[in-house]
C-alpha cells in the first residue's frame, strides 16, 4: 500500500489510560520491578527489558502509537522490532515493514509466528502508526477450547485481521498450541527487542463478555 495515515485518537472518558506521555506508572518489569523504559518528549522509549501493565486485562479495545525511529538501520527481525503482548501472550507484531523484507509472519501487524495481516500498511521509518486493536481471549468449556483467541486489528485505519483466530499463545519457531489452564485476564505487554522503539497514547477499554455473532 503506498500510503495509509496514522489515527492518533485521543482516549474516550471511559478508557484506562496507561501512558499520556508523563509517566510509567502503570507499567512494571515485572513483580515490583519498575519499567526501565525512558520518557522524553511525551514518548515512551523501549530500554532493557520487556515490560507489562500492572493491571491485567481479558475482553479489550487497545489503542497504541509506534514510531521506529528514523535513520536507524534495520535489517528483518533486526534493528525495528518490537511488539504488543495481549493478555503478556498473544503478539501483534511490531517491526519497520515499510523497506524492510522479513517472513511474513514476522511483518508489521502479523500474528507473530502464526498469521501475516491482510495487506503491508505500514508507515515509513520516522513516521507514528497506531494500532487499534480489539482482542477477545479463548473460552474453555470442560477443560478445552470452545473458541480460541481472536483479534482484530487496524494499522493506520487500515484492517490488518478481522476476528482473526489465534493457535494458541505466540511461540518462536514452534507451532502454537492452547495450555490445558489459561487465566481470564493478563496484563498488557510491550516487548524489547533491542531496539528503542518509541510509544506514546496509550489507552484501553474492557469490553467485557459477549457472544459474537456467527
Ligand atoms: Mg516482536
Amino acid at each position: 500500500m503506498e500510503t495509509a495515515g496514522a489515527l492518533s485518537v485521543k482516549a474516550p472518558s471511559d478508557a484506562k489510560v496507561l501512558f499520556d506521555g508523563s509517566s510509567l506508572d502503570a507499567w512494571t518489569a515485572g513483580g515490583d520491578k519498575p519499567a526501565p523504559w525512558i520518557v522524553k518528549d511525551g514518548v515512551m522509549i523501549a530500554n532493557q527489558a520487556d515490560i507489562r501493565t500492572k493491571e491485567s486485562f481479558g475482553p479489550m479495545q487497545l489503542h497504541l502509537e509506534w514510531r521506529i525511529p528514523a535513520g536507524r538501520e534495520v535489517n528483518g527481525q533486526s534493528g525495528g522490532n518490537s511488539g504488543v503482548f495481549l493478555m503478556g501472550m498473544y503478539e501483534v507484531q511490531v517491526l519497520q515493514s515499510h523497506t524492510n523484507r522479513t517472513y511474513p509472519d514476522g511483518t508489521a501487524g502479523a500474528l507473530y509466528g502464526q498469521t501475516p495481516p491482510l495487506v503491508n500498511a505500514t508507515a515509513p521509518q520516522g513516521e507514528w502508526q497506531s494500532y487499534e486493536i480489539l482482542f477477545h481471549p479463548p473460552k474453555y468449556e470442560g477443560g478445552k477450547v470452545a473458541e480460541p483467541a481472536t483479534v482484530t486489528v487496524i494499522q493506520n485505519g487500515v484492517v490488518l485481521h478481522h476476528s482473526r483466530r489465534y493457535m494458541g499463545p505466540t511461540q518462536h519457531r514452534q507451532v502454537a498450541t492452547y495450555p490445558e489452564n489459561h487465566p481470564a485476564t493478563g496484563p498488557i505487554g510491550l516487548q524489547f527487542h533491542g531496539d528503542p522503539i518509541e510509544f506514546r497514547n496509550i489507552w484501553v477499554r474492557p469490553i467485557g463478555e459477549y457472544d459474537a455473532v456467527k
